[in-house]
Order: C-alpha cells, then sequence, then structure tokens
C-alpha cells in the first residue's frame, strides 16, 4: 500500500527520487490512530486528535521537495502534529528541531517518535518564537497557515536559508510561501500555490 501512494505522488507531480524514498521508509499507519488504521496510505489529511490533522501525504511531499534539502542540514519544524513530516526530513538524513503548542500532542508525539527510533529534538512551546536556542537553520517548515509571515522565525533563518510557510485567512485557501534569505538583509518570496492547513496559534496551550 505504501508503494502505491508513493507511485501516486509520483503521478501527481513529485519527482524527487530523494524524497519518495524517504517517504517510502516511513510506516505512515503507526502516525494515524488506529481507528484511521486502513486509510493510512490513501492520499489524504486525517484527524490525529486534539482537533489536529496529520498532512496529506502530497504536502508532505510537495513541502519536502520544495525545501532542497541535503544531508545534515538543521531544520526547524513548527507544528510536530502526528510526528509524521519530522520522520520525513530525519529519513532525508538532517537534523530535526519541531516544535508543539499543545502539551497532549506533544506527549504523545515524543513516545511514538522514541519508539520508531527517530530522533529529532522536539519542544513544546510557541512556534512564533522558533528554537532560538538551536538557531540558525538552514531550512524552516511551518505546518500550520499564518495570517502573515511571522519575523520572528524568519529571524533564525541562516543566510542561504529557505521557509516554507502556508499564509493566509483562517478557514480558506492559503498560499505556500518560499521566503528565501539571499544576504543577510535580502529576502525572497515566492509563492508556490494553494493548500490547506490548520490555523497557526499564538502561544503554547496546556
Ligand atoms: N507536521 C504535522 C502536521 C500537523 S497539523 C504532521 O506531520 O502531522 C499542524 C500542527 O501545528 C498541529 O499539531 C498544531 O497544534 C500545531 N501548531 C499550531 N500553531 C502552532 C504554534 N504556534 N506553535 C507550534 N505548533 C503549532
Amino acid at each position: 500500500m505504501r508503494r502505491q501512494l508513493i507511485e501516486e505522488l509520483r503521478s501527481k507531480g513529485i519527482s524527487d527520487e530523494r524524497v519518495l524514498a524517504a517517504m517510502n521508509r516511513v510506516p505512515r499507519h503507526l502516525f494515524l490512530d488506529s481507528s484511521f488504521e486502513s486509510f493510512s496510505y490513501q492520499d489524504k489529511a486525517f484527524p490525529i486528535g486534539s482537533g489536529q490533522t496529520i498532512s496529506q501525504p502530497y504536502t508532505v511531499a510537495f513541502q519536502t521537495e520544495q525545501l532542497a534539502l541535503e544531508k545534515e542540514m538543521k531544520i526547524l519544524e513548527v507544528g510536530t502534529g502526528s510526528g509524521y513530516q519530522a520522520a520525513v526530513l530525519l529519513e532525508m538524513g538532517c537534523s530535526v528541531y519541531s516544535v508543539e503548542r499543545q502539551i497532549d500532542l506533544f506527549k504523545t508525539t515524543k513516545k511514538l517518535l522514541e519508539r520508531l527510533q527517530y530522533r529529532p529534538v522536539i519542544s513544546y512551546g510557541d512556534g512564533y518564537k522558533g528554537m532560538a536556542a538551536y538557531a540558525p537553520f538552514d531550512r524552516i517548515i511551518v505546518t500550520a497557515a499564518a495570517k502573515e509571515v511571522p519575523q520572528g522565525l524568519l529571524s533564525q533563518l541562516k543566510v542561504g536559508g529557505h521557509m516554507l510557510i502556508p499564509v493566509g485567512p483562517e478557514g480558506e485557501e492559503q498560499r505556500m510561501l518560499q521566503l528565501s534569505r539571499t544576504k543577510q538583509s535580502t529576502i525572497v518570496q515566492k509563492d508556490l500555490g494553494a493548500f490547506r492547513f490548520v490555523p497557526m496559534l499564538q502561544d503554547k496551550q496546556h
């Protein structure tokens, strides 16, 4: 079923073999509630508890491909959620720093990732603040929709780095933006199309 999903992603335009191979190694069925297990290799988003969702595989593949990753890069992920995207980034050979604002989700996902021997640094906190202790990052991936580009996060991006973030109004489609720091003081913005994400909310939740 996983191989079939990979072929589906290929037919939808994902062409980076490293991304497809990484996704072929991650057991997505273990990142979903067991009641959704039989749907886990469909190209769909699903609820993961606490009102959140595991992103659609195509979206994970698209964001991962557009990040243009190299091995050993330091990546910041905002919105750990199920941990699936973090696992894919680790399979790409990167070091991953991921932040989640919902305590229950944070605890469950931390345990799951440990059990599967995925080793990102994960932190419970407000992703608008990034992870200053580990900054700067080669890449930043935001997996929840912001109303505008969070400048605090951009400040944690290295020169030559890219940030991918869906930006737009809550409950509607957002635009996937690629923000590249080409020089210390220059950010170049590119629109990569329409997507739909759960909102990026302020402050952590207990
Ligand atoms: N990358 C996840 C997608 C999860 S959905 C996966 O692969 O499953 C988005 C996640 O972003 C949710 O878990 C939500 O709680 C989290 N989130 C929303 N606002 C946030 C913020 N300000 N800081 C950290 N996480 C946030």
